[in-house]
């Protein structure tokens, strides 16, 4: 059987089939939620005379910081550069190894690189889609130094097993969390335990400061040293005293961005909970035997602690007569958004010229 060509774009009212019924808007992946109040609130902080890091950043850290059992949490542009401040607070560097998975958002390992240390890649579980922690010790050599495992799709990986693991083999963790704000493992919030934790607030996440992100770290040591690696390494003190002991970038979050992320942590439960509803329809309507007669893999059915920040299926492609993108662009016809953003991370051009 030959596989179709690529589906025509479909005027979606005449694919309704009747005028009697309206077509559905067009269903995106995802879409940020920011309520009249926030825009207001934003508004307000441009007005105000300061719009960049200010009072609101120091607010939003403190709510932040609350949010997870009282950690100190600082705030950035980007989830991106937390994980790569967390590897230079931990000291990590050229000649060192990070145990990571391949399957995530690429600035996972990326960030390895940028600070000169090398990834080393364990496969993962193929049912919950993260770090299979059987394979992590068979990847631990003298060299390594740090563990990065992501929650994909915002099921969080074992914390009591990645954390003996840790401690056993005396390496620092920076969980990369951009995916499970507001997960939870066993009735703690991500966040609120653990070594490192990164989040992410790109608008994508669960919750969004436009672009944004936050670190999670173990002490006021360490939230100095995030606070200079923030900001070109600057520490200020007195009237006139100002000097450079790191090597800093320029990662600070604004305050209108700030500003928007006050807005949105307190509706966090909530959009969660409707994740969760979400989640659970789709489990109604994708369980039935004739789809899983296909091979369709669906998630683990987690109520309890994911956040559902995606709805992740695995397609039986060997079983279809046509491809993925196929699938996606009869989605698309439909009004139904989709997206691939996880390829192998070891099978990207510069990963390969790097010897994967
Ligand atoms: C979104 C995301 C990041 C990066 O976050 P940014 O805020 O876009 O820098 C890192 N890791 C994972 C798994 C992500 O989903």
């Amino acid at each position: 059987m030959s596989a179709p060509a690529r589906p025509e774009p479909v005027d979606r009212a005449a694919a309704a089939g009747s005028a009697a019924i309206p077509a559905a808007p067009f269903l995106p992946m995802t879409r940020p939620s920011i309520d009249e109040e926030t825009i207001a609130g934003v508004a307000e902080v441009l007005r105000s005379g300061w719009i960049t890091s200010g009072p609101k950043v120091k607010e939003f850290e403190a709510r932040l910081s609350e949010y997870c059992g009282g950690r100190p949490v600082r705030a950035f542009n980007s989830g991106t550069c937390t994980m790569e401040i967390a590897l230079r607070i931990a000291g990590v560097g050229p000649g060192h190894e990070v145990i990571t998975t391949p399957l995530s958002w690429v600035a996972t390992s990326n960030v390895v690189l940028a600070v000169g240390a090398r990834p080393v890649f364990v496969d993962i579980d193929p049912v919950t889609r993260n770090i299979d922690l059987d394979r992590v010790e068979g990847a631990i050599t003298p060299a390594t130094h740090a563990i990065i495992p992501v929650d994909l799709a915002g099921l969080p990986v074992d914390r009591d097993r990645l954390h003996a693991l840790a401690r056993k083999h005396r390496l620092r963790v920076i969980e990369d969390a951009a995916q499970s704000f507001g997960s939870t493992w066993r009735g703690r919030r991500i966040g609120a335990i653990g070594d490192f934790v990164s989040f992410s607030f790109h608008p994508n996440k669960n919750i969004t400061t436009v672009e944004g992100g936050c670190l999670v770290m173990n002490d006021e040591a360490e939230a100095k040293l995030a606070e200079q690696y923030r900001l070109q390494g600057v520490v200020r003190s007195g009237f006139d005293g100002m000097e450079v002991e790191v090597v800093g970038g320029k990662f600070n979050l604004t305050d209108v961005a700030a500003r928007v992320g006050l807005g949105q942590l307190p509706r966090l439960d909530e959009f969660n909970l409707r994740r969760r509803e979400l989640a659970r329809v789709y489990f109604e309507l994708l369980d039935a035997p004739a789809i899983r007669a296909l091979g369709l893999q669906l998630p683990p059915a987690d109520f309890t602690q994911s956040n559902w920040h995606m709805f992740q299926v695995v397609l039986p492609e060997e079983r279809l007569t046509i491809r993925r993108g196929d699938v996606m662009a009869n989605l698309h016809a439909v009004g139904i958004g989709t997206g691939v953003h996880y390829p192998a991370i070891h099978l990207f051009g510069v990963y390969r010229r790097l010897g994967w």
